[in-house]
């Protein structure tokens, strides 16, 4: 190699050092998608999961307290059939000022942006992140209810990221707690959803089973809290029992003394 052709390799790996050093930079800077992509799939590539379910390590589920506080959590998935609200359980939680955390994915927001916004406004809810795409998240496209999962990192990182964004552009927060479609992860996802400035948010109590229970199943799955449960409940299904079981219930679990927090109130386990 002659002198001219080296000192141009040389200056090949002084740009691409340049540009690696400030693609790796702008990942702090809100606005570069494109870099916080590519640096969690430098970070986790050839990396192979080996946990996959609801409860792997990070995964939150309880809050962290003794009192008689029930973390109640809905989730609006999107969907050609996951689109619906339930006007009466949120006209009950408002007229009752029972707060709550949203679990709202940016389908669901495409939907029913003015409902989005009037929810979102209501500082008795906090509004979460349940994903663009209610996708299980994974980073090697692992699937479950024969639901395809995020196919790598850098899905990962854009079923997080740009619902988070969506979120924040609306209602001026960025949400804190991620709970992924279907709530299922790899480890590895959790970690990205973690660096990604978000929590993730499991659950200790059965709600509605995905909203497929009776007021009655709903009603008694409640009855069974114990201080600082995180319970999974669903907001877009009017037709469900959610609703009717929930405000059922509400009142009861208030005589014996509970009440109702947002998941953020509280640290968690
Ligand atoms: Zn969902």
């Amino acid at each position: 190699m002659g002198l001219v052709a080296m000192s141009k390799v040389l200056a090949l790996f002084l740009f691409i050092g340049i540009t690696t050093g400030a693609a790796v930079f702008a990942a702090a800077s809100p606005s570069s998608l494109e870099n916080l992509k590519q640096l969690f799939s430098d970070r986790y590539a050839g990396v192979t999961p080996d946990r996959w379910g609801e409860r792997v390590p990070g995964v939150r589920t309880r809050l962290d307290t003794d009192e008689k506080v029930i973390a109640l959590t809905f989730d609006a998935c999107g969907s050609a059939k996951g689109n619906g609200v339930d006007s009466r359980l949120m006209a009950f939680l408002i007229r009752e000022q029972i707060p709550a955390t949203l679990f709202i994915n940016g389908r669901w927001i495409d939907a029913n942006p003015e409902l989005f916004r009037q929810l979102a406004a209501n500082p008795l809810f906090e509004i979460a992140n349940h994903g663009m795409r209610h996708k299980p998240a994974s980073i090697t496209g692992r699937s479950i209810y024969g639901i395809a999962g995020t196919q790598n990192a850098a899905e990962v990182v854009d079923e997080i990221e740009l619902n988070a964004r969506k979120i924040e552009a609306i209602s001026g927060v960025r949400p804190k707690l991620y709970r992924s479609g279907t709530a299922y992860y790899d480890e590895i996802a959790v970690r990205i959803s973690q660096e990604l400035g978000h929590e993730v948010a499991g659950y200790s109590l059965l709600g509605d089973a995905g909203a497929t229970w009776s007021a009655a199943q709903v009603k008694a799955a409640l009855l069974k809290a114990v201080p600082g449960d995180i319970a999974l409940l669903h907001m877009n299904h009017p037709e469900a029992g959610t609703g009717a079981g929930v405000i059922a219930a509400i009142p009861e679990l208030q005589r014996r003394g509970f009440r109702f927090v947002r998941m953020s109130d509280y640290q968690f386990k």
